[in-house]
């Protein structure tokens, strides 16, 4: 069974003092997957990561690589390899020189080594760069040897701490698609650390969204965007509106809540079960929202407010119009480009309305209000 996975973690505990930074963390990563931790700052990621290389041992817990502990074996002789941040890429030796380093110091012989880094420029897109000297290279460019530096070492798995942070914000896009098709290119395990949710919505087969040591949930990109489980995920994964409230009343599948602000909702109520008086938090995406001009509100949907619309603001293929409710709330919402709106206009009287199956439900997560 363990065989099918290159990589399992078996209730991972890591404590500094009596701080615990990873807290029972239990995860198995199918072949050749991308898999992405995501999480704000501080909430164990890195930690994670330097475990599963081997620069700190768990203080309970196991690591299986493709199915043997790996927990007695040292950093160097593990089946992983790590890309950092800054790539430490070494400047005074060309590209060739630098892929082919790991191997020189295994002692592979050099008419091989040749053979090898020849191989990976070439599968990195680079086949005339091994003359080249690091600075001479782009920002995407260094990134790409960093990767077939460690990728010519055959690493059963690829861990990589948030290799594209020092990158600006255009090249980051486009490695955001690159850094996805080197890793189905080399055919291997990467698993990918960030605390960038649009990094790990693109690239990721699957992603663990992790807080305060613990992983809230695992699944898919379009699983965490569509069914996320719990107030955090929910927050954290795409944007959302969200409301702060107390929940008034209740039936199997669907909550009423009454807002911070007075408001009445409906919504489902997802998660742990809920009961009258739980403090809750409501998310609506801004794509599940309607917009119709008017103050008449002549939709059935469930959820129903009236505003006016503050700002709109172009961003290609969609518009996000921004509406201020009698209230006093700002939501925002996704329209696409369809032309029936072009006559809306700053300061419009918009009436915005949403079924109460987009409006997804959760215990009440504090983390979130810090971060507004
Ligand atoms: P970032 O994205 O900012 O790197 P992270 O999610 O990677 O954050 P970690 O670096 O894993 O977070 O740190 C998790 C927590 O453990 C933090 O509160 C950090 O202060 C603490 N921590 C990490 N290393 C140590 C250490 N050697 N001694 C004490 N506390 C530590």
């Amino acid at each position: 069974m363990s065989m099918n996975f290159d990589l399992e973690c078996k209730n991972i505990v890591k404590k500094f003092d009596s701080f615990t930074a990873v807290n029972d963390v239990s995860f198995s990563i199918p072949k050749g997957s991308f898999f992405s931790i995501l999480g704000p700052s501080g909430c164990g990621k890195t930690t994670l990561l330097r475990m599963i290389a081997g620069f700190n041992n768990p203080d309970s817990g196991d690591i299986q690589i493709k199915g043997k502990s790996v927990l007695n074996v040292a950093p160097n002789k593990r089946p992983v390899n790590m890309v950092f941040q800054h790539l430490a890429l070494f400047p005074m030796m060309n590209v060739a020189e630098n892929i082919a380093y790991g191997l020189r110091r295994n002692g592979m012989v050099k008419s091989d080594i040749d053979v090898k880094v020849q191989e990976a420029l070439e599968r990195i897109g680079l086949p005339d760069a091994g003359s080249k000297r690091v600075d001479q290279l782009s920002g995407g460019q260094k990134q790409r040897i960093a990767i077939a530096r460690c990728m010519v070492l055959n690493p059963d798995v690829l861990l990589l701490d948030e290799p594209l942070g020092a990158l600006d914000l255009k090249l980051r896009e486009h490695m955001k698609v690159e850094l996805k098709q080197l890793q189905a290119q080399f055919d291997t395990t990467f698993v990918y650390i960030t605390h960038d949710q649009s990094e790990a919505l693109v690239m990721s087969d699957q992603i663990a969204v992790m807080n305060h040591g613990v992983f809230e949930q695992v699944g898919s990109p379009q699983e965490l965007y569509y069914n996320p489980q719990t107030a955090f995920v929910a927050g954290f994964v795409g944007d959302s509106n969200r409301w702060h409230g107390r929940v008034v009343d209740l039936d199997a599948t669907s909550v009423k809540v009454e807002t911070e602000s007075g408001l009445q909702m409906s919504a489902l109520s997802v998660g742990s079960a809920l009961k009258k008086g739980d403090d809750v938090d409501i998310f609506v995406r801004p794509e599940s929202i309607s917009i119709s001009v008017g103050k008449d509100g002549n939709v059935s949907d469930e959820n129903k407010l009236t505003g006016k619309l503050t700002n709109i603001l172009f961003n290609g293929a969609d518009s996000r119009c921004l509406i201020e409710t009698e209230t006093g709330e700002e939501i925002s919402v996704n329209m696409p480009q369809t032309g029936d709106f072009n006559d809306l206009q700053r300061g419009t009287d918009v009436t915005v309305s949403w079924r109460q199956d987009v409006a997804k439900c959760f215990s009440h997560c504090a983390d979130l209000d810090e971060e507004q």
